[in-house]
Parts: structure tokens; C-alpha cells; sequence
């Protein structure tokens, strides 16, 4: 799964071993942090976590994942007036007020970014590449392709696995260089510790996720959870 590196005295060094990590119990009353209750979640989490559900169905169920927490993450956006001609005369209808910005965490939040387009398909795409060093698990930006202009109401960054909380808390910190007046982060699992993180370290973000277990394995993956997401979607064991 991951490298480990050897410390002075021969012992193996494993970046979570021995980290207190707080329990369910300490994360689950968190300010902005909206956990799925919905049962086709549910059920199609636990799809996810099968190991023998193979990467094409893994990837159709992240990207209906991704589309059921979108419809959940979008359900406060503003709306503004439209006017529109039905078939039996003139009204006022509703559109969204301003533009939507996805950015899927390069490369497993692909599938959750492409669900995000089924629900708003005119979202703009802001791809980003942050990679774990799997020694200091600390996040290496490799690819950032940002808009120069921005016009968005909000954007979403998504990500599946929420786990030290590095990532996230990264790709955050990029989005908030940008003038976006509400930033959202929305992942499938996360880790108690990296939900308290990210929400400690963001406290003005959202937090939307289908489900929070356990805890972290001492190389940083996420117990029980559902082993590597981008391999998993993408077929690279
Ligand atoms: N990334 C994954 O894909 N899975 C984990 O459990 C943790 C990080």
C-alpha cells in the first residue's frame, strides 16, 4: 500500500503510529459538518466498500454518489429571477444565481466531479493535483488549472476519502487564494481525525460526506473504509 521509512534505530516509522485520533463520538455535533442520512446512500456506500465490486461499478457508483451529494451540498445555493415564456404564456422562473466550480482533488475525485455534472452540468471543471507524501503525509500540488477570472457563487472541492485531512485542507487553502465568496468541501468517507482537522483549520467551509468511520491505520488509510480510491476506480492495483 505504502512505503514506510526506517527512523535511527532500525524501527519502522509509520506517519499515524501512535497519533491520537479522536473517537466517532468527538466529530459527529461538528459546526458546518453535514453527514448523509439518506438510505440510497447507504446502500450504495456499502457497494463501494465491497471488495469485490470491481472499477467500472466502483467508478458508476462514486459518480452516483457524486451526484446524490451534490443534490444535497447544492440545496442552499441562491436563486435569481428569470423571466420565461411556458407553452401557455409569460412567468417568472428561477435559475441559479452565478456560477458553480467543481474541483475534483486529482485523481480520485474524478468520479465525484463527473457526478457533480450530471446534477449541474454547466459547472465549471477546476482540476487540481495534490499528491500525499507518504512519508510526512503532507499534500504536493503537481497540477493547478484555475481560472484566471472568476465569477462563481461557489465551489466545491471533492475528494472521496477524507482521511489525515491534508488534501482537503491544501486544496482549500489554493481555492481561498481565488475571490469565491463560499467554498464547500465534499468527500464519501472520512476519518475523525481529518474531518476535526479540516474543520478546525477551515471553520467557514461546509462539510458534506456520505459516511464517518472509524478511524486511521498507522500509514494514514481509513478503517474500515474501502482500500484506495483511485485504484479503485481506475483499476490501478
Ligand atoms: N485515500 C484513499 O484512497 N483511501 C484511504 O483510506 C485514505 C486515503
Amino acid at each position: 500500500m505504502s512505503e514506510t521509512t526506517t527512523s535511527g534505530g532500525g524501527h519502522p516509522s509509520l506517519p499515524m503510529e501512535g497519533v491520537p485520533q479522536p473517537g466517532r463520538d468527538e466529530v459527529l455535533n461538528l459546526p458546518r459538518v453535514h453527514i448523509s442520512s439518506h438510505p440510497v446512500m447507504a446502500q450504495k456506500v456499502t457497494a463501494l466498500r465491497d471488495k469485490s465490486t470491481q472499477p467500472p461499478e466502483f467508478y458508476r457508483h462514486v459518480k452516483e454518489i457524486g451526484a446524490l451529494l451534490a443534490y444535497e451540498a447544492t440545496a442552499n445555493l441562491a436563486l435569481e429571477a428569470v423571466p420565461i415564456e411556458t407553452p401557455m404564456g409569460p412567468m417568472i422562473g428561477q435559475r441559479l444565481a452565478g456560477g458553480i466550480g467543481v474541483t475534483p482533488i486529482l485523481r480520485a475525485g474524478l468520479g465525484l466531479a463527473e457526478g457533480f455534472r450530471e446534477v449541474i452540468p454547466d459547472a465549471q471543471i477546476w482540476h487540481l493535483g495534490l499528491r500525499r507524501d507518504e512519508r510526512t503525509l503532507q499534500a504536493i500540488a503537481y497540477y493547478n488549472q484555475l481560472p484566471r477570472q472568476v465569477d462563481l457563487q461557489v465551489c466545491y472541492a471533492v475528494d472521496p476519502m477524507l482521511a489525515t485531512g491534508g488534501s482537503a485542507i491544501d486544496a482549500i487553502n489554493v481555492l481561498k487564494r481565488r475571490d469565491i465568496p463560499r467554498l464547500c468541501y465534499v468527500g464519501i468517507i472520512a476519518a475523525p481525525y481529518g474531518l476535526l482537522k479540516l474543520s478546525q483549520t477551515h471553520p467557514d467551509i461546509d462539510i458534506y460526506i456520505a459516511a464517518l468511520d472509524e478511524s486511521l491505520n498507522d500509514v494514514g488509510y481509513i478503517l474500515p473504509g474501502l482500500g484506495d480510491a483511485g485504484d479503485r476506480q481506475f483499476g490501478t492495483y
